[in-house]
């Protein structure tokens, strides 16, 4: 009996769920592709292994960087090594719920099903990826009630108001983790004439990054390049640098969720000052966002359990319960 599965198709994270089992596969959306004839060699870890250990026409890249399906070919045959990676075969034929950035357009979402098909799927169904982390977050979308999920992914940040099992207001902007990062190097860039790697930016947007004054306070060594020389520098950063290098990702997020809160009828926002907005995804962690959020809306802010796994859990809670929850899906009603 083949097992259905989840899979939570991030800018930055790939996840799986098998239902039965669990969480089975927590991979970066990374693949390693060969720019001379387009084929994808590999995804996830075994994808940033190949790189630096390959000739130069290896590349890696991040196929959906900015939510949004670029290239339906290199899509679909990422989807059809993740399912083969999972097990999916002609003779292990699951049914797969597949979660999507809601601003993905018609046509991107029929070639996401077609490819989950064609890859070997029983049967292959989308859902709105803040349907999924409201679900996850155990929310009671079902009910007459405002329900807020925000969620800040690597290349997207969704803000989402949820009420009797549909989504009411949405908001989705192109600015996520990712741009952070980007932000980070500029500022090393611009302000000490120094090169850093995405991954060093990274780190010090986990280390010392933050969106409120009172939510960090030590100090991060970084390690570049000078532009000048070409040799290695180090720099001492505040996290009051930090902050202000990512000021504007952080503000364009506030500001989407302030436009979401907007959008929805007055009704539900009185229910949110009592259920609050629930934050999810991994930018979700940024230190002090929370307290951002909840000072610019004057409401309440939670910042999930799981917040990198709330939407695949979400989505896996309904193969659990296909029949019962199936109305959540993209197409359903
Ligand atoms: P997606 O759903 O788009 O794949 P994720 O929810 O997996 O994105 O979140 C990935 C983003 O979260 C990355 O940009 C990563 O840098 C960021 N992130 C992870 N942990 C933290 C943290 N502790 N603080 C700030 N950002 C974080
Ligand atoms: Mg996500």
């Amino acid at each position: 009996m083949a097992r259905d599965l989840a899979i939570d198709l991030g800018t930055a994270n790939t996840l799986v769920y098998a239902k039965g089992v669990g969480i089975v596969l927590n991979e970066p959306t990374v693949i390693a592709l060969n720019t001379r004839t387009q084929d994808v060699l590999a995804m996830g870890h075994d994808a940033w292994r190949m790189i630096g250990r390959t000739p130069a026409y290896v590349v890696a890249e991040r196929p959906l960087r900015q939510g949004a399906i670029t290239d339906f070919e290199i899509t679909e045959r990422m989807i059809r090594l993740l399912l083969r990676r999972v097990g999916v075969s002609k003779f292990n034929r699951p049914r797969v719920l597949i979660c999507v950035p809601s601003a993905i357009t018609e046509v991107e979402r029929r070639a996401v099903e077609d490819a989950a098909r064609r890859a070997g799927a029983a049967g292959a169904y989308l859902i709105d990826q803040p349907m999924a982390a409201a679900i996850g977050a155990g929310l009671p979308i079902n009910e007459p009630l405002g329900n807020m999920v925000v969620d800040v992914g690597g290349g997207t940040s969704e803000s989402a108001v949820i009420s009797l099992g549909g989504t009411v207001s949405l908001e989705a902007i192109r600015v996520g983790g990712f741009d952070m990062d980007g932000a980070i190097q500029n500022f090393l860039r611009r302000e000490y004439g120094m090169a850093i790697g995405e991954r060093t930016a990274e780190e010090v947007k986990i280390q010392i990054g933050s969106a409120h004054p009172s939510a960090v306070d030590a100090q991060a060594e970084v390690r570049g390049r000078d532009l000048m020389s070409g040799l290695p520098k180090n720099v001492i950063l505040t996290p009051r640098e930090v902050r202000g290098a990512i000021e504007e990702q952080v503000a364009a997020i506030v500001a989407s969720v302030i436009t979401a809160l907007g959008a929805a009828p007055p009704e539900l926002g009185q229910d949110l000052i009592y259920q609050g907005i629930h934050l999810v995804g991994g930018g979700g962690m940024l230190a002090g966002l929370d307290v951002r959020l909840s000072e610019a809306t004057n409401l309440p802010v939670h910042l999930v359990n799981a917040p990198l796994e709330c939407v695949v859990l979400g989505a896996g809670r309904c193969m659990e319960s296909f029949d019962t929850l199936k109305s959540m899906f993209i197409g359903a009603r």
